[in-house]
């Protein structure tokens, strides 16, 4: 195996995620954070387990219209609308290749259009997929401009529909909210990691135990040599093994990012009455600044900073305002 070479990774984000790399101390606290918040909680548990109720899309399609038209009904004929859409594209899983398999809602300003991406399985988790990407569609605006909030409904909706519909699948349904965060839990333990190597390697120029354990401790953070060392040859055989090992892939570790907060999100508000988050979308949405729409959320400034969020998003806010004023 190659030596661990960041290089690389590092060329790969200056190119596409750069706000990683001006933020890694808050990325790193993030991760670590979470990891440790799950560790106390001991939610460490995977339960991987398949559905093996068979539902056909339209009945799943009917399952997210009958839930969606008890909270709002223009949600429900916005929903109607997004699968008429040209641009929404529908796969099943047994029928595309593995990489076919993720749904996911996008601006395309090369096209200057909306995308969306639906990979379902034909089975009860199809309902929350398509919900999931829904509220990414219905916020694609808000999206553009800072996806961590839209990334918070999204969650808060799937797990409303979950809740709604338990006894489709029980077992199902159990094993979907642990797994959902099983997987934070883990990508935040690598992610902490990448964002460990990744400091170390701009403060000292190399990755050795003693500096990412000095930079560790002055987060409060302590490192296990053991770990450190099993973790470092872990992520050195996923940047030399992108596509062999692409469910970790830590190219895309920026994507959990978003993941975080919108789970740190979830768990530290108050429990919300259905009606008062749909207003608060409503206003996040028509809110002209990232500041606005933070207030509008109560965001505990412990878990927030501001000027990362900002700087996220100001590639994007500006190629859709160029494509919107056209
Ligand atoms: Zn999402």
């Amino acid at each position: 195996m190659k030596e661990l070479n960041l290089e690389e990774y590092i060329i790969y984000l200056k190119k596409y995620r750069p706000f990683i790399l001006q933020h890694l101390e808050y990325c790193f606290i993030l991760a670590k954070t979470l990891k440790l918040d799950f560790i106390r909680n001991s939610i460490v548990t995977n339960s991987r387990f398949r559905t093996n109720q068979k539902v056909d899309l339209n009945q799943s399609v009917q399952y997210v219209q009958q839930f969606l038209k008890k909270i709002d009904k223009s949600w429900a004929d916005n929903f109607s609308k997004m699968l008429q859409q040209k641009n929404c594209y529908i796969s099943f899983l047994n029928q595309c290749k593995e990489n076919d398999s993720r749904s996911f809602v996008i601006w395309n300003p090369q096209k200057n259009q909306i995308e969306i991406h639906l990979s379902l399985h034909q089975d009860v988790s199809d309902g929350k997929i398509l919900i999931h990407e829904f509220m990414h569609y219905e916020n694609v605006n808000t999206h553009l401009s800072d996806s961590m909030l839209s990334e918070f409904f999204s969650f808060w909706i799937e797990n409303q529909y979950l809740q709604h519909y338990k006894d489709l699948d029980m077992n199902w349904f159990q094993s979907e909210k642990q797994n959902r965060y099983y997987n934070i839990m883990v990508m935040s333990s690598i992610c902490s990691d990448v964002f460990l190597l990744l400091l170390s390697n701009q403060k000292y120029g190399d990755t050795t135990y003693s500096h990412c354990q000095e930079i560790a401790s002055s987060f409060d953070f302590s490192l296990d040599k053991e770990y450190f060392e099993s973790s470092k040859r872990f992520i050195e055989f996923c940047l030399n093994h992108p596509k062999r090992f692409s469910e970790v892939d830590v190219t895309e570790a920026f994507n959990y990012v978003y993941s975080f907060v919108a789970y740190l999100l979830v768990k530290h508000k108050k429990v919300m009455d259905v009606q008062n988050v749909v207003q608060i979308n409503k206003k996040v949405r028509e809110a002209d600044s990232v500041q606005k729409k933070v207030t509008l959320l109560q965001i505990d400034s412990e878990i927030w900073d501001l000027s990362f969020i900002q700087s996220c998003f100001k590639e994007e806010i500006k190629s859709y305002r160029k494509q919107k004023s056209r």
